[in-house]
């Protein structure tokens, strides 16, 4: 029934002279992602909306979900194209087409027409009001309410009619590839997926880093973070995991250092190594799914203590957030199955009872002294072996 989709977006950044950016940057995101699910889609900017035609069969369900996933799309509306654009042609059509897609019609509408065309016979304002008249006589139960409709319903004459009056809401947020690239530190939780598809959503362009302990964790414990970073490509575009052993850093910190301090320090050493791959591949900023207070190396000290290794900014956007907040957000965004799969998370495995919950960044700093002899080495060992993957939504 539906040739085509108007695409609305709301807030698109910058606005003014860079319109036309986020614009391009939506259109072709939204270009890509169809083009991935078959070919026949032609896809435009027209007048402050997106219009995705389809020339070919397609799965309608397929395209919504697709679209519902696009950073920077505030709603879908589906369209019924009219070819013969006569005036009674039109009504009967706008008739059919609310015939069809409401089966209740007891709701209060209003007609929003537009002629494109202004060659066209029948003037934008008489075109609604004519349409009103029609729609209100083939459906008694149907009334006019100009102020706050129920239903719009939007007819636009172009080269050919269009008719919609549905509009599925879209994710929001800006075109991803807008605001430049970072780099998420990506663990098999609930929270990092979370963090990374927030800032994302931003308009953010997302890389990731793992940290991977064999054989203290296990492959499964890793393909659970390449499954995460496969659904969260599904609205961030395709992301590049970096997966760094970090097992000869974890023990040596494990024989080297005092036991209660030891998260704190390969939080640390985390940090940099991720800070490292970020700058290599030009991120402007690290991501964690960091939450006050969530655990002790989650304490505002302990957050310090990690900002301390950084010279790019750290963003955690779920800094605020409760954990049952975070869990709803990972149920919409289908990340929460994958992410409470039973593997063990490099952290649990050399965890101390009694962590410091207060660490004072110069008490650490002579801890990680002790460290010197070998430390340098492992970390180039750790840089130079990282597996690199590519995760494209499937
Ligand atoms: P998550 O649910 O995201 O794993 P968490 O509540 O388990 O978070 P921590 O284990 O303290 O909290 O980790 C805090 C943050 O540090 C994570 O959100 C993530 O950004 C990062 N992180 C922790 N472990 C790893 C890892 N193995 N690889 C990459 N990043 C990690
Ligand atoms: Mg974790």
């Amino acid at each position: 029934m539906y040739k085509a989709f108007l695409v609305k977006y709301a807030e698109i950044g910058l606005k003014g002279k860079n319109r036309f950016i986020f614009e391009n940057a939506l259109r072709d995101n939204i270009r890509r992602r169809l083009n991935r699910l078959q070919s026949g889609f032609f896809v435009s900017k027209e007048q402050g909306r997106i219009l995705v035609e389809c020339n070919e069969e397609y799965d309608f369900d397929e395209v919504v979900n697709t679209l519902t996933k696009v950073f920077g799309v505030s709603g879908i509306s589906p369209v019924v194209a009219i070819e013969d654009t006569s005036w009674e042609n039109i009504e009967e059509k706008v008739g059919d087409y609310v015939e069809a897609a409401y089966t209740d019609k007891a709701f209060t509408f209003k007609v929003e027409a537009k002629r494109a065309d202004k060659t066209y016979p029948v003037k934008s304002p008489d075109m609604c009001s004519r349409l009103g008249a029609y729609l209100l006589k083939r459906f008694p139960e149907m009334k006019v309410d100009v102020h706050k409709p129920q239903v719009y319903i939007t007819v636009e004459i172009r080269n050919q009619g269009y008719v919609s009056s549905i509009t599925i809401p879209g994710p929001g947020g800006m075109p991803v590839g807008t605001s430049g690239k970072a780099m998420l530190l990506l663990s098999g939780g609930i929270d990092s997926p979370v963090a990374g598809w927030m800032v994302s959503k931003r308009g953010v362009m997302m890389e990731a880093t793992y940290f991977h302990a064999p054989p203290y964790t296990s492959e499964r414990a890793k393909q659970k973070v390449i499954d995460l970073a496969k659904i969260m490509a599904e609205y961030t575009g395709t992301i590049k995991l970096n997966v760094v052993n970090f097992t000869d850093i974890q023990m040596y910190i494990y024989e080297t250092c005092p036991h209660n301090e030891l998260t704190i320090i390969m939080r640390r050493y985390m940090m940099r190594i991720a800070q490292h791959f970020a700058k290599e591949s030009e991120c402007m900023a690290l991501v964690t799914g960091e939450s006050i207070g969530q655990v002790a190396s989650q304490t505002m000290q302990s957050l310090a203590a990690t900002d301390a290794v950084c010279d790019m900014p750290v963003f955690r956007p779920l800094i605020a957030f409760d954990k049952q907040d975070i869990v709803t957000i990972a149920e919409k965004i289908k990340t929460y199955e994958t992410s409470i799969l039973p593997f063990e998370d490099c952290c649990t495995i050399f965890v101390a009872k009694h962590p410091v919950t207060k660490p004072e960044i110069s008490v650490i700093e002579k801890s990680e002294e002790l460290l010197r002899e070998r430390i340098d080495d492992l970390v180039k060992t750790a840089l130079d072996t990282v597996e690199v993957i590519t995760c494209r939504a499937e």
